[in-house]
């Protein structure tokens, strides 16, 4: 398996002391290349000297999630879009509205996500979403940028049906979790995840956070890396009526094409 994670924090702290190992053993479960997160102002850069000390293995996205959305001022647009005239730097987010949390609030949400989709259009760089109980605001203002932005993801979805094929119809992208292994509040998409072409679907751990609970043994830590990116392919193959290594080649297929990586 030539697996790719699309959403991995692996600038945040939980990995000082052990990023190089968590690396090598992300390699041996068959992660072959990831795209870390950039979702803050001090941690977009750190994704991308992360990348650069990869190349062609690791790659970084540069944005601001909405829980730090009250950080997105001129000066902030200016550095995320000088991150995004890197080539290592491949999407443009982590971005999107989160009224579940609201660490941020929401004018502030909505300014900041506004921005970055202006951001997206005018570099032409795929979309790196995320939305948590804000999915009509949310597709209100993807609407408003129709025609101009490229492809988009939304990460890590754990919604309803309803919200799946919204965005299925509007041709995004979805990227699926450990949180399919969460028995207590990711039983629906065990269902849903069939429901997703495979030129749709992508795979990610969302590492350090979500390690899945379906791990055998239970690690004896809370702390999620890509190399269970490997069990992820392979509970999600099941619910999906296929073999791991098919769902792994088409997730593969479809991340490649997506952030439009240089070939191997
Ligand atoms: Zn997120």
């Amino acid at each position: 398996m030539q697996l790719i994670d699309i959403g991995a924090n692996l600038t945040h702290d939980s990995f000082d002391h052990d990023r190089d190992a968590v690396l090598q053993r992300a390699r041996e479960a068959g992660v072959a290349r990831m795209v870390i997160t950039g979702a803050s102002r001090e941690h977009s850069p750190k994704a991308l000297d992360l990348a650069r000390q990869h190349p062609g293995e690791l790659f970084a996205t540069a944005g601001v999630h909405p829980h730090h959305a009250s950080e997105y001022t001129a000066e902030c647009d200016a550095q995320m879009r000088a991150l995004l005239a890197h080539d290592e730097v491949v999407a443009v987010g982590e971005c999107g509205l989160d009224y579940f949390r609201d660490f941020s609030p929401r004018p502030a949400q909505r300014r900041a996500f506004e921005m970055q989709l202006q951001t997206a259009a005018d570099t032409g760089k795929p979309l790196f979403l995320h939305q948590r109980d804000a999915h009509d605001d949310f597709v209100a203002m993807m609407k408003n940028f129709d025609g101009r932005i490229g492809p988009a993801v939304v990460h890590c979805f754990t919604g309803t049906r309803e919200e799946l094929f919204a965005y299925l119809d509007r041709d995004w992208y979805i990227g699926i979790t450990g949180w399919l292994c969460d028995e207590r509040r990711g039983l629906h998409l065990r269902e849903l995840v069939k429901h997703i072409p495979a030129q749709r679907l992508m795979i990610e751990t969302d590492s350090p956070y979500l390690l899945p609970r379906t791990v055998k043994p239970a690690p004896s830590h809370r702390r999620n890396e890509p190399m269970y990116l490997a069990h992820i392919v392979e509970e999600l193959a099941r619910d999906r009526g296929e073999d791991a290594a098919t769902a792994a080649a088409h997730s593969t297929a479809t991340a490649t094409a997506f952030f439009r990586l240089p070939p191997r």
